[in-house]
């Protein structure tokens, strides 16, 4: 079908709330994806690290197969086969003693956000409906109202209010600045460990630390949002580990789901799960068997491929290739693992457009910053390939 008769459609039938570059994708395997006239292009983008994976991983795709063919859903009202195992391989994954699965990111976001105002009034003991959550600037946590409440970005929040209450905003990267938000009703920090919307943003070395410490000293949860960030996009499974800290709650979604789902998940140890009684809390659709079959074949694919580790070298080599260009018009290379930004001086988006040409897919964020994601499973030779098409795109 036309390419143009395609966007055409989902214009006249859909909303406008994105702007997506002018390909439609028609197929896709592990990095390649192909449009409707066939055209390969390399996937740099990753669908913001939901197919860390990789399109159509066969051990997944074959994982969900089985599972579609014994029985998808159930609800929370019954047990399943599945469940069970899946949470016992993140809990494992992750080094924590329970998981509460969700589906979307923002679910499970507003999942952990439950639990941080219930610990503030059940063992903080702060009064009633007082308690206070810190974030930080430039945060992306989702798209739900009260998640956007919170956002420093005029732009998801323009015309959405009013907002819920109870939260406040320190500086992302500045200990001084979370020491003076929190205060004695403060139930909790939420952050994302490497800020990945804004633009991938990685804070002070320490900061993390710092953090972890100052939440000890205050009596308030530390809780990583690490949906982007997480199951091996930074070259550790979690980002937390690059300094050895332990968030008191952990959030995880995109490719949690194996490329194929949405699967998402609070995680916590038992002593801060187990506030949710039945009946507090709940989703239709989260933990479905296929969902935790899914989920549990993507974590055993992870492991199996050493996708992180792959990140580490790759990503290694990624932002030195990067830096070697010495693009003038480039003002900043940053980023973990295979998880890139490159801050321009300029507007990104005609560059990525002159890369799709190239076919290589990449996305801008926040205007000027160029994102390069690919799958973890990339092979040297494929972003060699890619490589050479951005040098192509920003050298000429
Ligand atoms: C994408 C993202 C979310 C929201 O996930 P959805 O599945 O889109 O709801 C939350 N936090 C972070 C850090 C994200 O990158």
């Amino acid at each position: 079908m036309n390419i143009t008769r395609i966007i055409d459609r989902e214009q006249r039938f859909g909303a406008n709330n994105y702007s997506p570059l002018p390909v439609a994708i028609s197929r896709a395997q592990g990095v390649w994806v192909e449009d409707c006239d066939g055209k390969r292009y390399l996937d740099m983008m990753s669908a913001y690290s939901a197919v860390s994976h990789g399109h159509a991983h066969p051990r997944i795709v074959a994982a969900a197969i089985a599972q579609l063919q014994k029985v998808s859903v159930v609800s929370r009202a019954f047990h399943s086969e599945t469940l069970g195992h899946f949470l016992e391989a993140l809990c494992e994954i992750a080094g924590f003693e329970a998981a509460l699965p969700m589906n979307s990111g923002a679910e499970a976001v507003e999942t952990a956000i439950k639990a941080a105002r219930r610990w503030g009034y059940r063992v903080k003991g702060i009064a009633r409906d007082k308690a206070r959550i810190v974030t930080a600037t430039d945060n992306f946590h989702g798209r739900t109202t009260t998640i956007v409440g919170f956002s420093t970005e005029p732009q998801y929040k323009d015309g959405f209010g009013p907002f819920s209450d109870g939260f406040d905003t320190a500086t992302f990267g500045d200990i001084d600045s979370f020491r003076a938000a929190i205060g004695p009703d403060t139930c909790a920090v939420l952050i994302e460990p490497i800020q990945g919307e804004a633009g991938i943003r990685v804070p002070p070395q320490g900061f993390l630390r710092q953090l972890r410490e100052l939440c000890d000293a205050t009596n308030t949860l530390l809780i990583l949002d690490e949906i982007q960030s997480g199951l091996g996009r930074t070259g550790k499974t979690f980002a937390f580990e690059h300094e050895g800290i332990r968030p008191d709650g952990l959030i995880v979604g995109k490719a949690l789901g194996g490329g194929i789902l949405p699967v998402s998940a609070f995680i916590a140890d038992h002593a801060l799960m187990d506030l949710f009684d039945a009946g507090s809390h709940g989703s239709t659709f989260g933990g479905n068997p296929l969902a935790a079959a899914v989920g549990l074949e993507a974590l055993r694919v992870l492991e199996d491929e050493q996708l992180a580790q792959n990140s580490a070298e790759l990503g290694a080599y990624l932002q030195q290739r990067l830096r070697e260009m010495a693009v003038p018009f480039v003002r900043h290379i940053r980023g973990r693992g295979l998880w890139v930004g490159i801050e321009l001086d300029r507007p990104a988006r005609p560059y990525c457009e002159a890369l799709m040409a190239l076919g290589v897919l990449a996305k801008e964020t926040h205007e000027t910053v160029l994102r390069i994601a690919p799958p973890l499973c990339i092979s040297r030779e494929e972003l060699d390939w890619g490589l050479e098409r951005i040098q192509q795109v920003l050298l000429g």
